[in-house]
Formats: C-alpha cells, sequence, structure tokens
C-alpha cells in the first residue's frame, strides 16, 4: 500500500455509483425487483461467475427496464420470459458498462435469467472491491451484479456465494449465514445494494448494537475505529433518535484503495499496518454512521445535499463532542478555503463535493448562530424521522423551528 492512510480515507463517495445508497425510491408496499443469484467467486484468478434471475413486478406495458452490470464480464446466455431482452455496451451514466434493457411483451410479470463471468470490474484503480485469497469484498462498486440503471433503486434478493476462502469470517449488508463453505444473502426487505465481505482472520468485537471486524483488532486503526465507532452511535442516538435497522457493523480491510462506504448498518473502512489514527478518520466514521439516518434523498437530483451535508455536519459535530474544538478546527479550516470557492448546493442537479462536504456543513453551523444549536438539532431529528428527504420538507421544518427569516434566509444561501 502506498500513500498516508489520512489523505486516502473518504469522507463520501468517490464514484457516481457509491452515491447514497440507501433504498429511495419506491412507496411503501411498492412492489420491486427480485433477484435470485448463484455465483461463484475464484480468488486465485480474481474471477467471478454467476447466474442471475431477475422477476420484475408488473408495470404498464410499455416500461422498459434498464441494467448494468460491469464490462469485464462477459455475458454467455440472456433468456427473457414475458419480455424482450438486449444488451449492448454503454459509457453512460456509468463507464465501461453492460446495459440489459428488458421490454415486457405483455401486461403480466416478466423475468429474465443472465448468465456471465469475468475478472473483477473497477471504475477506481486500485479497486474498491477485492476477489483475492485474503479478501473477498463485493458491493455496487464492481458492478458484480445487474443493477438498475437508476442508481440507488431498491430490490430484493436471495444469493449463494460459492468459492469463499476456507475459513472466511462473512459479514453483509443483509441478513445472511453461512451454509457450508458458502454465504447465503437474504434481502427480503429492499436494499439498494448487497454489500459483503469473506475474508479469514477477520476477528470480531464490540459492544451492544455496534462491533468491529478487524484482521487485528488491537491495531491502532481498529481500536480507534471501536473506539469511535461506539461513541458515535452513541452520540448519534442522544441526538436523532434510535438507530434505523437497529445495528452497525464496522468491517477493517486492507487493500491498497484506502476508500470506505456506507450501508445502512454496514460500514467499510481501511488500515495501512502500523499507520496512526487521525481525527479525520474519527469523522469519517461518525459519518458514516450519519448515514443510518441520511440517505433518504434522491441520489441524482438537487436534494442529495441532505444526505451529505448533514452527515459530514454531523462527523463535525462528533469530533467536536469526542476531541475537542481544536480538532474540529483543524477540520473546519481546509473547508473554508474549499467553501469559499464552491458552487451552491441548489439549482444545478447534484451538487459538487465542495458544495455537499464543505459549504453545506459550514451553513448548518452558521444556521446555529441563527436559530441556535438546539434548533438545528432539533431540525434534524425531526428530519430523520421523515421516510424520504428533499429541500421542501427541511425548509419547512426550518420554518416551524427557527420562522420564517431564518428559512428564508437559509434557503437564499443554498441557491
Ligand atoms: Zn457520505
Amino acid at each position: 500500500m502506498t500513500g498516508g492512510a489520512r489523505a486516502r480515507v473518504v469522507t463520501g463517495c468517490l464514484l457516481v455509483a457509491t452515491a447514497g445508497l440507501a433504498p429511495a425510491a419506491p412507496a411503501p408496499g411498492d412492489p420491486v425487483p427480485h433477484y435470485d443469484i448463484a455465483a461463484t467467486v475464484r480468488p486465485a484468478d480474481g474471477v467471478i461467475e454467476a447466474t442471475v434471475e431477475i422477476r420484475f413486478p408488473r408495470r404498464p406495458a410499455g416500461t422498459e427496464h434498464r441494467l448494468l452490470l460491469g464490462r469485464s464480464y462477459a455475458i454467455t446466455s440472456l433468456t427473457g420470459v414475458g419480455a424482450e431482452v438486449a444488451a449492448s455496451e454503454v459509457d453512460a451514466p456509468i463507464p465501461k458498462m453492460r446495459l440489459i434493457t428488458v421490454r415486457p411483451t405483455g401486461t403480466a410479470e416478466a423475468s429474465i435469467r443472465v448468465t456471465y463471468a469475468g475478472p473483477l470490474f473497477s471504475l477506481a484503480t486500485p479497486a474498491i472491491n477485492a476477489v483475492s485469497a485474503s479478501l473477498v469484498e463485493l458491493s455496487v462498486d464492481s458492478f458484480w451484479l445487474p443493477y438498475s440503471a437508476d442508481l440507488g433503486a431498491p430490490f430484493t434478493a436471495t444469493a449463494l456465494i460459492q468459492g469463499l476462502p476456507a475459513g472466511a469470517t462473512m459479514v453483509a449488508n443483509v441478513p445472511h449465514r453461512r451454509e457450508g463453505a458458502a454465504l447465503r444473502l437474504d434481502a427480503a426487505q429492499p436494499t439498494a445494494d448487497l454489500a459483503f465481505i469473506a475474508a479469514p482472520g477477520l476477528t470480531e468485537s464490540g459492544q451492544g448494537r455496534f462491533r468491529i471486524l478487524a484482521p487485528e483488532p488491537g491495531s491502532p486503526v481498529a481500536t480507534y475505529y471501536r473506539e469511535h465507532g461506539a461513541a458515535s452511535v452513541d452520540f448519534l442516538e442522544r441526538m436523532l433518535g434510535p438507530m434505523p435497522g437497529g445495528s452497525a457493523t464496522v468491517t477493517v480491510v486492507r487493500r491498497a484503495n484506502g476508500s470506505g462506504y456506507a450501508r445502512p448498518g454496514y460500514v467499510v473502512v481501511t488500515e495501512v499496518p502500523g499507520a496512526a489514527p487521525t481525527a479525520g478518520q474519527a469523522k469519517f466514521i461518525a459519518h458514516e454512521f450519519s448515514h443510518l439516518w441520511f440517505t433518504r434523498a434522491s441520489p441524482t437530483s438537487e436534494d442529495y445535499w441532505l444526505v451529505e451535508t448533514p452527515a459530514e455536519y454531523l462527523g463535525l459535530r462528533y469530533v467536536e463532542a469526542a476531541l475537542g474544538s481544536a480538532a474540529l478546527e483543524s477540520l473546519l479550516g481546509p473547508k473554508r478555503a474549499i467553501a469559499a470557492k464552491a458552487p451552491p448546493l441548489l439549482g444545478r442537479g447534484r451538487a459538487s463535493d465542495g458544495a455537499l462536504y464543505a459549504k453545506g456543513p459550514l451553513l448548518l453551523f452558521d444556521l446555529e448562530a441563527t436559530i441556535g444549536r438546539a434548533g438545528v438539532d432539533a431540525v434534524l431529528r425531526e428530519l430523520a424521522q421523515a421516510p424520504r428527504h428533499d429541500t421542501a420538507l427541511f425548509l419547512t421544518i426550518l420554518r416551524r423551528v427557527g420562522g420564517e427569516a431564518a428559512a428564508r434566509e437559509f434557503e437564499a444561501k443554498l441557491r
């Protein structure tokens, strides 16, 4: 591994594909596609083989389903029942994808069956996922499943994953269990990703609803994440209410790409052996756990600021509470420089990283001066209870908590 952990720990999502992956779209009770997955990984040569059957709920005639699969996987069979299917290569909205289009031929339920195999796909170099003897780590980053082209669209799934390293500890973002040497995933509730890790030598520790798995539980980074993971969950629950999903797992992995990511209740972080932890990593873990409450805005619209900005603000607030105001200031200083040049949060679709992670959180600190810290906390606590987040809802709550003038002033700063 090269580079310091500090530079490589990202607070959010490097790739479009990793953004805000919580089930965002359906109204409660809306049917979602169901995936039945049989996959085998080949750690010796970094290959994934899979057969996936997808049943689509009834839709009005003419409704097309579009799925994206990493282009490194060669499709050897693609068939449809009650649907015409086709595959092509596309480079938008994500580069190097295979696009599978499914056109139902009637109004009955349509299904497809696709078989494919190939080396692990990645948009990043080095990859954020892995298929190796020491670590198998899959998520949407490797587009190992045909994901909806509406990134973040939810689905249910059952999966059996074979070929995992002998003696591997297994952890996933959905209910799962070991079946012999295989991993069974059972996502009966809609999810926007199937993410899992299987690695030999991961040791579990932690307490209550928080647990951590690490190659070396006593390493400085694992110790730091254990301490700040548990403490940040407590901090966030005190402010926002009970943690959605009821549990949070952090897995520490060692791979060349130092980027972490989060799904609801499931956080992946990386460590460089021997590296010392930093305040930025305490913020990172609190930021990622904040996404348990804040991932309910559309990842492709201007409302996406309600995913990253509250998470980053709460990460910073946790640093202040746990490590003090000097540690907070060490993180805010660079943000002021970025925010000064950042474009607005609203009005141009999904905002830039500078707006989301620097300007937005600083605006929330500014808002404390107007309506008080207790006022900002009340707004976030009420927002955290809502099933879906958009700017209009945020401003409605702000108006009620802080008054018309404060809401108008804040909205002007967002634009
Ligand atoms: Zn984030």
